[in-house]
């Protein structure tokens, strides 16, 4: 079993240290807020003062963070993990945050003579909470090698999609797709409701026809069809609307560093600005098939 640093205690981060320590891992955890510290502690954390202690004798750091300036924050904190930890200390950065900010990030860890992995997951809090994340790895193989059981007792797939920050671009590929795919979704249900078609009918064909995605299959917008999709809750989420608008933003960024044309991932990326903007950033992001209805007269 492993001692692990962990920095980052919120809807992500507090069950995945819950569930390295039901692995038997020693965690001592920081989060700038006073309630992640305290959930963190009841998951059976130890609490550190600062970022930095985390590392203190640690084999391995994760860091679970909103976006890339919080992730660079802690690594460039002179007084933070990178400048503590023993030489060689595994770095896993978690968070979803941009390929740049991800590709410095290795760099720095390199510079400190650490090994580094960008390691995003997929999965939600449900994911999370139950252990079953997947995990989009890159990073040099000698760290993966290193990272990958204790990845394995957060996720249940984990996938080494190639060097620093590969992690980050299969993240944001795999999101723009999604998000794309649900506004289509929607579109394909909204048309069949105004065409007189019933939910249940219309999944039913596209469900095992050329139409069919994830989007239709596991995740259906509208009530009834996948009884587990947050269109059966009220659009609770999930996946919230804002996190999706942030990683298609990511995306785009992204697309816009290589000169690649998205047409589709920045038309999406609009129409999530604008459903998050009339209020419903806090929705999962499957409610987006309301932003249909609504561009069609209610
Ligand atoms: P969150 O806002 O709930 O948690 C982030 C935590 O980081 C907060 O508790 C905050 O206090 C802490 N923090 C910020 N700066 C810090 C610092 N310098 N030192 C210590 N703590 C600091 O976010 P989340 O939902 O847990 O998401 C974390 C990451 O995972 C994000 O990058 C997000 O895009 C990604 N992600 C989230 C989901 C999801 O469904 N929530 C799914 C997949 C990926």
């Amino acid at each position: 079993m492993a001692t692990i640093g962990f920095i980052g205690l919120g809807n992500m981060g507090g069950p995945m240290l819950a569930n390295l320590v039901r692995a038997g891992h020693q965690v001592t955890a920081y989060d700038l807020s006073e309630a992640a510290r305290d959930a963190g502690k009841a998951a059976g954390g130890a609490i550190a003062a600062g970022a930095g202690d985390v590392s203190k004798g640690a084999e391995i750091v994760i860091t679970m963070l909103p976006a890339g300036r919080h992730v660079l924050s802690v690594y460039q904190d002179p007084t933070g993990p990178l400048h503590q930890a023993a030489p060689g200390t595994l770095f896993i950065d978690c968070s979803t945050i941009d390929v740049t900010s991800a590709r410095s990030a290795h760099e720095l860890a390199r510079r400190a003579n650490m090994l580094s992995l960008d390691a995003p997951v997929s999965g939600g809090v449900g994911g999370a909470t139950a252990g079953t994340l997947t995990f989009m790895v890159g990073g040099a193989p000698e760290a993966f090698a290193r990272g990958e059981s204790v990845l394995a007792n957060m996720g249940k797939k984990i996938v080494h999609c190639g060097g620093d920050g590969a992690g980050q671009a299969a993240k944001i590929c795999n999101n723009m797709l999604l998000g794309i795919s649900m506004i289509a979704t929607g579109e394909a249900f909204a048309l069949g409701e105004r065409l007189g078609l019933t939910h249940q009918a219309l999944f039913d064909v596209i469900s095992t026809a050329s139409g069919q995605c994830w989007s239709v299959t596991s995740y259906c917008p509208v009530p009834g069809p996948v009884p587990a999709s947050p269109a059966n809750n009220d659009y609770k989420p999930g996946f919230a609307a804002e996190l999706m608008l942030k990683d298609l933003s990511l995306a785009l960024e992204a697309a816009q560093s290589t000169a690649t044309d998205c047409a589709l991932g920045k038309h999406a990326q609009e129409i999530y600005a604008r459903f998050n903007t009339a209020g419903h950033a806090g929705e999962d992001f499957s409610a987006v098939i309301r932003d249909v209805r609504a561009r069609s007269g209610g």
